[in-house]
């Protein structure tokens, strides 16, 4: 750290994100990303633009925003791209967020959500998921705070009903509740409807997982025009050009391949289900997920031994070192052949 940083950065715990290792090839089953390669559509279109990189991108992404509104059915006045959803959940702290309206979220869910209130300096408030891990609306109900919730949850899985959503987002009317819909595409469901009867309503989506793009960065966010207009506010002030051409074309390409996504959607679905079956048989407990992964615990092997033992034999996986889930693992859903592998690693560790 130089003697120059700021007070505000100087004291700043930044969000670590999952292993990425380069020294031997990993079944990598940590980061939550896609199997599958980029529909090929989009690699074509993506392959068009590359020889067009000397010049800007369009800032306002037309294109690419009625590609998305035609998807989510909205009007492109309702949609702001992003560098991931990382960065429209940045603009949402950034825009809504100061000392008389903390951020709000579960005290176990995405990471980064305590990242971007220390990064902007905002207060946070953090609240207990129930036991089971359910999130209770009524925790929410006239908040004093900016709602965060990722539906389904990380790392949990597990998917609040739209219902509950909607009594959060209806009582808090003088303050924005952010949904993150990150997984919503493996089997939750959308609050996008909703944003045409609240106008405090922003739901992010990303494509990352399930359009295979996490190494291009393109994320979404979904809100009543006002909202939109806001958060290009700070896009315009911060990074104009915060898509790039190629990624543009890319989730162009990724949007109109609709049944290369659903497919895909459908092969995880699968995988899930058939993986949290075979677990189960080995003594696992897991929680309902509607994600692309699973969130397990041994009955009597912990999550970390679990973790080493997986990596030793080359499977990675996510291991939490924090209370109340530090004996679990979250593990992305991958091919079929990934999940045989991870089966056969876990049965060879257990009967060690
Ligand atoms: N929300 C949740 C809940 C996530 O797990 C992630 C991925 N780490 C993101 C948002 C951000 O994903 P991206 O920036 O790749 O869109």
């Amino acid at each position: 750290m130089s003697t120059f940083l700021n007070d505000k950065i100087k004291n700043l715990t930044p969000y670590v994100p999952g292993e990425q290792p380069k020294e031997r090839k990993f079944i990598k089953l940590n980061t939550n990303e896609s199997p599958f390669p980029p529909s090929s559509l989009a690699i074509s279109l993506a392959n068009e633009e590359l020889s067009k990189v000397n010049l800007y991108p369009d800032p306002d992404c037309k294109d690419l925003i009625l590609e998305i509104a035609n998807a989510v059915k909205v009007k492109p006045q309702n949609v702001i791209v992003s560098n991931g959803s990382d960065e429209v959940l940045n603009f949402a702290f950034i825009s809504y967020c100061d000392d008389n309206n903390p951020a709000v979220f579960p005290d176990i869910t995405y990471g980064f959500y305590k990242v971007f209130a220390g990064v902007n300096g905002v207060p946070y408030k953090e609240i207990p998921l129930n036991s089971d891990f359910t999130i209770s609306a009524s925790d929410y109900i006239n908040s004093k705070g900016v709602i965060f919730i990722a539906n389904p949850n990380a790392p949990t899985g597990i998917n609040m009903p739209i219902s509950e959503i909607e009594k959060i987002v209806a009582s808090n009317p003088n303050r924005v509740v952010v949904i993150d819909e990150a997984y919503v595409d493996f089997g939750g469901e959308s609050a996008i409807p909703l944003i045409s009867k609240y106008d405090n309503l922003l739901v992010t989506q990303t494509c990352s997982k399930s359009r295979s793009m996490a190494g291009a960065r393109l994320g979404f966010g979904v809100a009543s025009e006002k909202i939109i207009q806001d958060l290009n506010t700070v896009k315009y002030s911060t990074n104009p050009y915060n898509v790039n051409r190629v990624t543009s074309a890319l989730g162009i390409g990724a949007l109109r391949d609709k049944k290369y996504f659903e497919d895909n959607c459908a092969e995880i679905i699968k995988n899930r289900e058939f993986l949290t079956q075979e677990i189960i048989k080995l003594g696992f407990t897991a929680t309902c997920s509607r994600a692309n992964f699973v969130f397990i615990k041994h009955e009597s092997v912990s999550g970390k031994e679990l973790y080493l033992k997986l990596k030793d034999k080359g499977v990675l996986v996510r291991h939490f070192d924090k209370e109340r889930i530090s004996n679990y693992l979250r593990i992305t859903v991958g091919s079929f052949e990934e999940t045989l592998a991870l089966i056969t690693a876990l049965k060879e560790i257990l009967g060690e």
